[in-house]
């Protein structure tokens, strides 16, 4: 009924024998875990694994890495953590890249990737996933039964983890974000004790956009809906930065009209460096995709063909395989811990305005020339549609940006070498993003919780209205007043 513990020495011994005989780390904690849960301590290679993460910038430090199994181990580590006075993170894959989480120092990773299950309940209305479930594996167990429900785009990142802060993908533009599909969440609270999440409590409305903030979810149960359209289709275009002015044009009248995409498609675009194409300047590589087809419906596509791509793709076939198509698949470059700070500097948006492309565009391109050591930064240009999402009141959820057409990230990159390539970098991001703020009109930055880069204000994450940001300080002061959780975009 022990943990396992690994340490330098010897990878994996299980039981009180190697626990007492190694004393590595943690060793009372073992002590009071399931038998299937793991204590992976500093010098392992487990630990070193355990701790990878997508980005390296200001990253948080750990003592030992504790791989739950079980909703009573969440409880355990809490309560052990509290009684040692350890700080502690709760990690699914460790996408989240916010630097606040590098305020934590030698705490313990609570790593949640065992507690994955997925059940439909008997009337088919319903599921509930473990707290560390990634996408793909709720994507595909819900299509096996004829089901779906919304998830963020990328195979690889956590459901709970997108959801806590609102949570966008494909199918929010029938059903609303990841957030709004919650019925009930299970809690680990900041004294270590379990809480169910529901309407009748006032948590609720604080779990839903700020839930980072509150304690540990170790399970979720989420609205799931028969699949409606099981086909999609897609068409990439690859540009070359002249047709910038033309490209976004295009999207503003065709697709945003009347400040709404159509419920069926969604667009997205990635402003990058690829010497083969231009040796000087970035390229766009511009995504449609169209829901409930076999091929994007040429009234659609008629525009941006007559652009004159470079080249352009398509391909079709189920809703489950469609990460794969467009580089969000588990084997993609977006999804790998590649040893990069992985910067973003979200900014959301109505439409595109066109000044402010060619500035920010411009501004990139001599920046990746003059620096080489940021080329691999892109420009991320999400266009989700919005009807699900506008469905739900503004007022009854934590998330407050509900409406915006468009999220756009410049996503700075690097290898992490000295102190002034990394203010190079977060000067590039936060120019590039200032110069969309001042396109947009509006005053404060509207920046998405899931992709901030650290820096920016309460207001900038939680919103403009302050009564949600004095109901957000009250709950936090009721539940968690002494901040265990608050590594992750604090309310503060
Ligand atoms: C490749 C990639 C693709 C992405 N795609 C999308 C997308 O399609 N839609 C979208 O909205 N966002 C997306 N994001 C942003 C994403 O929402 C955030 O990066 C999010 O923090 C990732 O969650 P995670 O669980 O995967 O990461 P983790 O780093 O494991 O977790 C992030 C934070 O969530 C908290 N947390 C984790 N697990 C729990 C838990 N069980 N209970 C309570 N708190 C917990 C912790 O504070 C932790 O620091 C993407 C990010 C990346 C890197």
């Amino acid at each position: 009924m022990y943990a396992t513990v690994s340490s330098c020495n010897d990878s994996f011994k299980s039981g009180r024998e190697g626990l007492l005989r190694r004393g590595a780390c943690e060793e009372s904690l073992a002590q009071r875990l399931s038998d299937r849960a793991n204590i992976y301590c500093p010098g392992s290679q487990e630990f070193k694994n355990s701790t990878q993460r997508w980005s390296t910038l200001e990253a948080p430090t750990f003592r030992a890495t504790v791989e739950v199994a079980t909703e009573g181990d969440v409880m355990e580590v809490v309560k052990y953590a509290n009684e040692h006075e350890l700080p502690f993170l709760a990690v699914n894959n460790a996408h989240g890249a916010i630097t606040t989480v590098g305020q934590l120092q030698n705490g313990i990773m609570i790593w949640m990737r065992q507690l994955n299950s997925v059940k439909i309940t008997e009337d088919g209305q319903m599921a509930t996933f473990g707290g560390g479930v990634l996408d793909k594996a709720v994507t595909d167990a819900l299509w096996a039964a004829g089901k779906q429900t919304v998830t963020g785009g990328c195979e690889c990142v956590s459901v709970i983890g997108p959801g806590l802060g609102g949570g966008h993908g494909l199918l929010q533009a029938r059903h609303g974000l990841v957030s709004d599909q919650f019925v009930s969440l299970n809690m680990v609270m900041a004294d270590g004790s379990l809480k169910t999440i529901d309407h009748a409590s006032d948590l609720w409305f604080a779990v839903r956009g700020a839930g980072h903030n509150f304690g540990i979810v170790t399970s979720i149960t989420s609205k799931i809906y028969n699949v409606q359209f099981p086909n999609w289709a897609f068409r990439n275009f690859t540009f070359t930065g002249d047709k910038l002015e033309a490209l976004y044009s295009n999207i503003n009248e065709h697709f945003l009209k009347d400040d709404e995409q159509p419920v069926d498609l969604f667009h997205y675009s990635v402003i990058l460096k690829n010497a083969a194409i231009d040796a000087n300047n970035p390229i766009i590589s511009f995504y449609i995709l169209q829901e409930g087809v076999d091929i994007v419906e040429d009234a659609v596509v008629a525009p941006f063909l007559a652009l004159g791509p470079v080249s352009t793709f398509s391909g079709s076939g189920d809703y489950p395989a469609l990460p794969s198509w467009i580089g969000w698949g588990n084997n993609a470059a977006t999804c790998q811990h590649s040893g990069l700070a992985n910067t973003r500097f979200p900014i959301e948006l109505q439409h595109y305005n066109i000044t402010a492309q060619r500035s920010m565009y411009n501004l990139l391109s001599n920046t990746l020339n003059e620096i080489p050591a940021l080329n691999r930064s892109v420009v991320l240009l999400e266009g989700y549609s919005q009807q699900g999402v506008k469905a739900f009141s503004s007022k009854e959820s934590a998330y407050p940006f509900r409406g915006s057409n468009l999220l756009l990230a410049p996503v700075v990159r690097y290898i992490e070498e000295d102190e002034k390539l990394a203010k190079e970098g977060k000067d590039l991001g936060e120019a590039l993003r200032d110069i969309l703020h001042v396109g947009s009109g509006r005053v404060t930055k509207r920046t998405y919780v899931n992709y901030a880069f650290g820096t920016e204000s309460f207001q900038e994450i939680y919103g403009d209205e302050f009564w949600r940001r004095k109901r957000l300080l009250a709950l936090k002061k009721k539940y968690d007043p002494s901040g265990k959780f608050s590594f992750y975009a604090p309310i503060a």
